[in-house]
């Protein structure tokens, strides 16, 4: 009788999930960039009339960060 021993290394890489992450903040982050300093409308959360378009199609509050369109306040721009 043989008992073979197959001691398998089955680690996952966590490098590689690091690297995705990072790169999901970083492509968030980018979004939320506004991509013009025109004002676009009054925000409905502090009533100020700041709100800016996004590179994501979203509109940001540039005084309070409040999003209309996620319905929240949006990640630090
Ligand atoms: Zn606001």
């Amino acid at each position: 009788m043989t008992i073979t021993s197959t001691p398998e290394n089955e680690s996952k890489s966590l490098a590689d999930l690091v690297t995705e992450d990072q790169l999901a903040d970083e492509q968030k982050q980018a979004s939320w960039k506004p991509v013009s300093s025109d004002y676009t409308g009054q925000c409905p959360q502090c009533a100020r009339p700041r709100m800016l378009l996004c590179a994501n199609g979203k509109h940001v509050c540039e005084k309070c960060q409040w999003c209309p369109e996620d319905n929240a306040y949006a990640p630090n721009i």
